[in-house]
């Protein structure tokens, strides 16, 4: 068995994601796959055989969003257009799995007139267009694309196909200049791209020194994120922008959706969906999205007002909100901390995510003193994600916070471990 198997069928069997290929025909130079500190093991993973495409598919979970082109394991995910099967692939993931979404994510540049036409003819198809930029300068210079017309066209051609889709880019004002994210952002919107990814630029420690910045750039582009939503009337997230609380802020609304037909803008805040109180943005979304027709009670300038959300149980409301914090992982978090009869206990929380978790800890009955930073040591410069920590990260935070504090109870993001891992203390580790 080759040494990737065991993550493919993570990938497909956990988390719905089919990745086919690391293949790229493009050459980033901000592409993540080229950072990683020696020691890092990630796999390349060669065309998979249709055969064993069919295979895998076998362990998708029908109805739940079927997602190529993304990575979510130590697998290099490229290309998918690059498969020399994709759309056999394509069209055997329609006829097995009718009626379930798939989502592809894709550089666009392969997207030619035949495909397009093709993909039409396969929804419920969710497609996002990671364009990066719109300057044929900066797609050569910064993506290494010598064809740089095409993905710009390839959005042109799905808007006029009618085909939904959301488009990406990753934010690089200090190599492309101050206006060409905004100007591919515009770009996207007017050709109609459902929401818009504005990702921060990262860098390792190990990246060369022109892909280094001063983090003040990510408040400056959160900031650009934020007023293009209101300007454009398209959800423009910037990533990663983790709220500092749990408040069922409504970030931006779709056009043409349910959300947008009920008048709800973003700034609204949820307080009541059918009644329930929901206790955080995640799991407002949640209860929106489960519900059929649910009246909600939303607080717009300080003022109380109430709709209804026109749409069947499980479709999308249409609103965007931050992911905050999944409410069952606070139902899991006590049930943890209930089943050790833990009365101190520690929380170790990512850089990017310690506003939250303090959160998570007030809402368990604990204070905020009971939360301790990992810093990502190990990748450096601008890393700061729970995904990306190490064990070393984790024992340097814990040896650290130990120090000065006697937890009965350590807890660590399950982010670093693919899921929550508990220590208590004087016994062997354990897991739930
Ligand atoms: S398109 Fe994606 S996978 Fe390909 S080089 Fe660029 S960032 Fe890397």
């Amino acid at each position: 068995m080759a040494d990737w198997y065991p993550f493919l069928l993570y990938a497909v069997s956990r988390e719905n994601v089919l990745p086919l290929t690391s293949a790229c025909n493009l050459g980033c130079l901000f592409c993540s796959n080229r950072q990683n500190p020696p020691g890092i093991k990630t796999f390349r993973l060669p065309p998979l055989p249709p055969e064993q495409v069919e295979e895998l598919a076998g362990f998708l979970t029908p109805g739940r969003k079927v997602i190529i082109g993304e990575s979510a394991t130590r697998i290099d995910e490229g290309e998918p257009f690059t498969h020399p099967y994709i759309l056999e692939i394509l069209r055997f993931l329609r006829r097995t799995l009718p009626g379930t979404l798939l989502a592809v994510t894709t550089n666009g540049t392969l997207l030619t007139p035949t495909v397009v036409e093709e993909l039409a003819s396969l929804q419920p198809l969710e497609i996002t267009v990671s364009l990066n930029s719109v300057n044929p300068a900066v797609r050569e210079r910064i993506l290494g694309d010598r064809e740089p017309d095409r993905a710009p066209q390839a959005v042109k051609m799905l808007a006029k196909k009618g085909i939904p889709f959301h488009g990406s880019l990753v934010a690089l004002p200090h190599l492309t200049g101050e206006d060409d994210a905004e100007a591919t952002v515009r770009y996207l919107a007017a050709f109609g791209a459902l929401t818009v990814r504005l990702f921060l630029p990262g860098y390792t420690r190990l990246a060369p020194p022109e892909l280094c910045f001063d983090l003040i750039l990510w408040r400056e582009l959160r900031a650009v994120a934020r007023s293009l939503t209101a300007e454009l009337g398209v959800p423009v997230t910037a990533e990663p922008d983790p709220p500092d609380n749990f408040s069922p802020e409504i970030y931006g609304v779709i056009r043409g959706t349910p959300a947008a037909r009920a008048g709800l803008r973003g700034g609204d805040i949820i307080l009541a969906v059918d009644g329930r109180e929901p206790r955080t943005r995640v799991e407002a979304f949640s209860l929106v999205k489960a519900a059929r027709a649910p009246v909600i009670l939303f607080e717009r300038n300080g003022a109380e007002a109430m709709t209804i959300l026109k749409k069947e149980r499980g479709d999308t409301p249409g609103f965007v909100v931050s992911f905050d914090f999944d409410p069952d992982r606070l139902d899991e978090l006590a049930a943890t901390i209930r089943r050790h009869r833990a009365r101190n206990p520690l929380f170790v929380a990512s850089r990017l995510g310690v506003r939250l978790v303090e959160q998570a800890a007030l809402h368990l009955g604990f204070g905020k003193d009971s939360v301790t930073v990992a810093d990502n040591l190990f990748f450096g410069g601008s890393i700061m994600a729970a995904g990306l920590l190490t064990v070393s990260d984790l024992q340097a935070a814990t040896t650290a916070a130990l120090r000065h504090r006697t937890p009965d109870l350590i807890l660590f993001p399950r982010e670093a471990w693919g899921q929550v891992s508990t220590i208590k203390l004087n016994t062997p580790w354990s897991q739930v």
